[in-house]
């Protein structure tokens, strides 16, 4: 196929978990919800059994218990490194800004993964990083621009989880510095802690659109599925409208990360505004055999120059596995079936597929694919 050797960049993924895992630790990592019931009979399940399991030297659809005890056997690292390295990706773009003590940090999985690495610093951790110094109200606002411009210098882009503090529709024009202060106020002599006061995340995003605009970092937002605080409905990417309409003459590009369900809705705004791309992440080894199915539905309407390849692995290098070899085997179907059926020649599906893979991303971010 025409995916089969084409080198991918990730660009959006997290660290993976430095310890050898139970099955209630690992299941726990396999599902977006706090509660896993049976994870390993799901979708996502059985293609990690069929196609993970060779690469632990296992027959495809190794029973699960197999599977966890032959991932113990090996220990972490060496699963680490032969699930990051099969998975043919030569950069990663690895946000930083949920690290626990628990997750390698950026060098380490460099090693593993024996390939580039490249932060994506998270808005909200840079403002609780910064409200836990004990600065004051009055100088919370520059204190932070401060911080998130240091952070930007050697990062590749900037991410905001919005979508999971107040959902994703964040005022359209930037809060007033007034309205700052007393927000800030409000929190940090409440402790600060996780940063949920709307006032406060409208004026972080709008100051990463501004910093992205200027240093040319991608702005990234979780949106659609992914994390068990979020209120699905305010994850739908079209919420994000006012921002985009006020950003999209700035310069800065605004990268729509999962999506799912609302992929088209995201496909419809890289349509509409030249400024924004989309990915599928996670959803594309939570969908398995339905890669192809939801793939093809984003590319119903969003321009293929728009569109770029993650895995949004975490914790389980597994994911990150899936997430290239899921997208190679059915991103490959589908244009194996256009051009079969004469929808495209084989030359707009290589630029297709070659868009995906790395080159889109690699515009946006300036790395190398
Ligand atoms: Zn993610």
């Amino acid at each position: 196929m025409l995916t089969d050797d084409l080198a991918l960049l990730d660009q959006h993924c997290h660290g993976v978990r430095d310890a050898d895992l139970d099955r209630v630790g690992f299941e726990l990592l396999m599902t977006e919800g706090d509660l896993p019931r049976a994870p390993f009979e799901s979708m996502l399940g059985v293609t990690l059994r069929r196609l993970c399991a060779p690469v632990l030297d296992l027959a495809p659809h190794a029973a699960a218990e197999d599977y966890l005890t032959r991932r113990r056997e090996l220990g972490w690292r060496e699963v680490t490194r032969r699930l990051l390295r099969a998975s043919g990706t030569t950069t990663w773009l690895v946000d930083t800004g949920f690290a626990t003590a628990e997750l390698t940090g950026l060098a380490e999985f460099g090693e593993l993964a024996a390939g580039s690495v490249r932060e994506i610093v998270r808005l909200e951790a840079v403002a609780e990083d910064v409200a836990a110094t004990g600065v004051a109200a009055g100088g919370f606002a520059d204190a932070v621009e401060r911080e998130l411009r240091a952070r930007a210098a050697d990062a590749a882009g900037l991410k905001s989880v919005v979508a999971y503090r107040t959902g994703l529709e964040v005022p359209e024009r930037r809060p007033s510095p007034a309205t700052v202060a007393c927000a800030a106020s409000r929190w940090l002599s409440a402790g600060g802690g996780r940063l949920a006061d709307p006032d406060l995340l409208g004026w972080l995003v709008h100051l990463g659109a501004e910093i992205g605009a200027e240093l040319a970092l991608p702005l990234q937002f979780h949106t659609g599925f992914g994390d068990p605080d979020l209120h699905l409905l305010g994850a739908d990417p079209a919420r994000l409208t006012g921002l985009l309409k006020s950003t999209r003459d700035t310069g800065v590009t605004v990268v729509l990360l999962h999506c799912w369900p609302y992929h088209r809705n995201a496909a419809y705004l890289a349509q509409v505004f030249p400024h924004v791309l989309v990915d599928l992440g996670l959803t594309i080894p939570h969908v398995g055999a339905r890669a192809a199915a939801v793939l093809a539905e984003t590319l119903e309407i969003a321009p293929w120059r728009a569109v770029c390849y993650s895995s949004d692995g975490y914790g389980l290098p597994e994911l990150h596995h899936l997430g290239a070899v899921v997208w190679r085997e059915q991103c490959g179907r589908l244009v194996d079936q256009w051009i079969a059926e004469g929808v495209l020649t084989s030359g707009d599906a290589e630029r297709l597929v070659a868009g995906i893979a790395a080159s889109n991303a690699a515009r946006a971010y300036r790395v190398a694919a």
